[in-house]
C-alpha cells in the first residue's frame, strides 16, 4: 500500500484511538450529567470504595481487561458499560473516517457518533437525556451542515439554483423544526387525553438533534425505525420482565440513538458508494 491509501487508512486509525479516549470522557459524562455533576471534577473515583483511580487504571478497554473488570482497590464489579462506550466510539470514529476521509464530513459524523453514544446510555441507565448533548448538539449540527453538506434532499426539488452548503442549513434547520415541534405537539396531546407525560422534552431536543444532523428524510426513517423497534422489543421485554405495561418507561432516545447511527453510517456508506 502506498500514496493518499496508506495515509488514509492511519487516518482512520488515528481516528479510531482519539475516538478511544473520546469514548472514555463520555463514559465520565454518562456518569454524572444526568445528575448535574461536574464532568472536569472531581478525578474519578470508585463509586463503591472511593478510591482515585490513576491514569493507568484510566486506560480505555486495556485497563478494563487488564483489572479484569475490577476495582484494584476493593474488587467492586466495573460496569460493563464502560469499554461498551469505548469501543463503540473507537469504531464510529474510525468508521466515519473510513467512510469520509480526514475531512469536515469524517468530523461531523464523529461528532454525532459521539453524541448519540452518549445519549443511548443515559437514557438506557437514567431515562435522562442531558441538555448538554440534545442542545449543544442540534447547535453543532447547525454549524456542520453548510460546511459538510448532505446529499440534496426534497427541498433541492423546490429551490434547484440554491447552493448545496445554503440547502444542507436549510434542510437541518426545517427538520430540527418540524420533528421536534411535531413531537411536542403529539406530546402535548396524549398528556391532555391520557393525564399523564407519555414522553419527555428530552426527546423532543433529541430529535430536533436528530433533524439537524440528518435532514428530514433520513431523520423521519430514523424515527420511523426507532419506534418500530422500541415497539417490539419493549413488548417483548415487558413479558419476559413481568414488568407493568402501564407504567414501564421505555428508553425511546435509546432506540432513536442505534436508528440514527444505522441510518448515518448505513445509509451515508450507501450515498458514497451511489455518488461513486
Ligand atoms: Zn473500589
Amino acid at each position: 500500500m502506498s500514496g493518499p491509501l496508506a495515509a488514509g487508512l492511519d487516518m482512520s486509525l488515528l481516528a479510531g484511538l482519539f475516538g478511544l479516549l473520546i469514548g472514555s470522557f463520555l463514559n465520565v459524562c454518562i456518569s454524572r450529567l444526568p445528575y448535574d455533576e461536574s464532568v472536569v471534577a472531581p478525578r474519578s473515583h470508585c463509586p463503591r470504595c472511593g478510591a482515585w483511580i490513576a491514569w493507568f487504571d484510566n486506560i480505555p478497554l486495556l485497563s478494563y481487561a487488564l483489572l479484569q473488570g475490577r476495582c484494584r482497590a476493593c474488587g467492586a464489579v466495573i460496569s460493563w458499560r464502560y469499554p461498551v462506550v469505548e469501543a463503540l466510539t473507537g469504531g464510529l470514529f474510525w468508521l466515519a473516517v473510513t467512510l469520509h476521509g480526514p475531512t469536515l464530513a469524517g468530523l461531523k459524523w464523529s461528532v454525532f457518533a459521539a453524541i448519540l453514544v452518549a445519549l443511548i446510555f443515559t437514557d438506557l441507565e437514567t431515562r435522562i437525556l442531558p441538555d448538554e448533548f440534545t442542545k449543544a448538539g442540534m447547535v453543532a449540527g447547525f454549524l456542520l451542515a453548510p460546511v459538510a453538506p448532505l446529499p440534496p434532499g426534497l427541498l433541492s426539488i423546490f429551490w434547484p439554483g440554491a447552493s448545496p452548503a445554503l440547502i444542507s442549513l436549510l434542510d437541518a434547520l426545517a427538520a430540527a423544526g418540524l420533528l421536534a415541534g411535531g413531537l411536542w405537539l403529539m406530546a402535548l396531546v396524549y398528556e391532555r387525553l391520557r393525564g399523564r407525560e407519555g414522553l419527555g422534552f428530552g426527546d423532543v431536543k433529541m430529535l430536533g438533534l436528530l433533524g439537524a444532523f440528518l435532514g428530514l428524510e433520513s431523520a423521519l426513517l430514523v424515527m420511523v425505525l426507532a419506534s418500530l423497534f422500541g415497539s417490539v422489543l419493549g413488548l417483548v421485554w415487558v413479558k419476559v420482565r413481568g414488568e407493568d405495561m402501564g407504567s414501564y418507561e421505555l428508553p425511546f432516545g435509546s432506540f432513536l440513538g442505534v436508528a440514527g447511527l444505522v441510518v448515518a453510517f448505513a445509509g451515508v456508506g450507501l450515498f458514497r458508494e451511489l455518488g461513486g
